[in-house]
C-alpha cells in the first residue's frame, strides 16, 4: 500500500522554552511522509529551491519516501518561522516566506496515480482539488486545512471537501468551520459538507473521531518533556493515514470495524508525541517501529478500566 502526500517541504526556524534552532528541515509534507513510513510507503508531492540540501534529500530516501514527486526548482524553499508560548501550546508565526511554494503547482509521476491512499496537506483547497482529480480510484482521500482558508476561501475549501472521506482538525478550526462552539455538534456540521470521519485534534489533551453517529475519545500521551511541538498534527497525520494503509482500510465503506479507525487515532497520538521528543524532525532519525508499537501498547494500558 502506498500514501500519495502532498503539502509543504520547508526550512523552519523554531523557538520554544527549550532553545532555538535557525534553520531545519520541516513542512507538512516533511512531518507527515516520515511518520506515515513507519506504516506504508509514503510518496510525496512538494517543490524546493535550489539550496534545498542533500542530506534532507537523503534523509527522505533513507527512511524509504519516494521524492519522484518533489519538484527543484530556480529560488528558495520555503521558510517558516516561530515562536512557542511558554506551556507550548501556542505559538506566533514570525515568519513565512513561501518563496518557491508561492508557484506550487503539484503534478503527480505517472508512478503515483494508482496509489490507493491520498493525504491532501494543508495546501490551497483548489490545488488539494486538483491532486485528487489527477489520482485515478484512491480508496481514502483525506487531508486537513487552516484557518486561513476557512476564513479567506470559504467556498473553494467547501468544494474540495465534498470529495473526503475524512478531515483533520484541531479544535479552533472544526469551531470555525462549522460556526459551532460545541465539539460534537461541530462534527455533525462537518460531516454533512462531505467527510464522513472527522478527527478533532486537541494538542497535548488528545483527540476525537466521529464517524457516522459513532465516535471515539482518547488522550493525549503525557510526555514527561515537550521539546519543540512542530510538526505534531503533520506526525498525527503520518501516523492516522500510515495505519489506514498498512491495514487496508477502505473508508469510502458504509461500515468499517470501529476499533480499526481508533487504532489509527491512537498511532497518529503515538507519532505526534515522538515528534516532540526532538527539534524539528530529529526523532525520525532515530525512531524504530518497535518503540511506536510499545507506545501503542502504552496506551491501551493507561485507558484500560
Ligand atoms: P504543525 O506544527 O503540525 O502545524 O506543522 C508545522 C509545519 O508546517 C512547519 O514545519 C512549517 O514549515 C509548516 N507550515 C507553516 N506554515 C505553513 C503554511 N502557511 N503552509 C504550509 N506549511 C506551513
Amino acid at each position: 500500500m502506498s500514501i500519495v502526500v502532498v503539502g509543504s517541504v520547508a526550512y523552519d526556524g523554531v523557538e520554544t522554552p527549550h532553545g532555538k534552532v535557525e534553520r531545519m528541515l520541516g513542512g507538512s509534507c516533511t512531518y507527515i511522509s516520515l511518520a506515515a513510513s513507519y506504516f506504508a510507503k509514503a510518496k510525496i508531492v512538494g517543490v524546493v529551491g535550489d539550496d534545498f540540501a542533500e542530506e534532507d534529500v537523503a534523509l527522505l530516501q533513507n527512511q524509504g519516501v519516494d521524492i519522484e514527486g518533489l519538484e527543484r526548482v530556480p529560488g528558495k524553499t520555503f521558510f517558516w518561522k516561530g515562536v512557542y508560548t511558554p506551556d507550548m501550546n501556542d505559538r506566533t508565526t514570525l515568519v513565512t516566506d513561501l518563496n518557491v511554494f508561492a508557484n506550487f503547482e503539484p503534478k503527480l509521476p505517472e508512478s503515483y496515480k494508482d496509489s490507493t491512499y491520498l493525504f491532501l496537506g494543508n495546501i490551497q483547497p483548489a490545488l488539494q482539488r486538483n491532486v485528487r482529480a489527477q489520482m485515478k480510484a484512491p480508496w481514502v482521500t483525506g487531508g486537513d486545512t487552516m484557518n486561513y482558508w476557512i476564513s479567506d476561501f470559504r467556498d473553494e475549501l467547501l468544494e474540495t471537501l465534498k470529495g473526503w472521506n475524512f478531515v483533520l482538525l484541531n479544535d479552533h478550526e472544526a469551531r470555525q468551520l462549522s460556526g459551532e462552539t460545541n465539539l460534537r455538534k461541530a462534527a455533525k456540521v462537518i460531516q454533512a459538507m462531505g467527510p464522513n470521519t472527522v478527527v478533532i485534534k486537541r494538542g497535548e489533551y488528545g483527540a476525537m473521531a466521529f464517524r457516522g453517529d459513532d465516535y471515539f475519545i482518547m488522550p493525549g500521551y503525557l510526555l514527561e518533556s515537550v521539546f519543540d511541538p512542530t510538526g505534531a498534527g503533520d506526525c498525527f497525520a503520518g501516523g492516522f493515514m500510515g495505519y489506514l494503509a498498512q491495514e487496508g482500510i477502505d473508508l469510502q465503506k458504509g461500515h468499517i470495524d470501529r476499533r480499526e479507525l481508533s487504532r489509527a487515532v491512537i498511532y497518529g497520538s503515538v507519532m505526534g508525541s515522538y515528534c516532540c521528543e526532538k527539534f524539528g524532525v530529529d526523532r525520525f532519525r532515530t525512531l524504530q517501529r518497535s518503540e511506536i508499537d510499545a507506545r501503542f501498547q502504552e496506551f491501551r494500558k493507561f485507558t484500560d478500566f
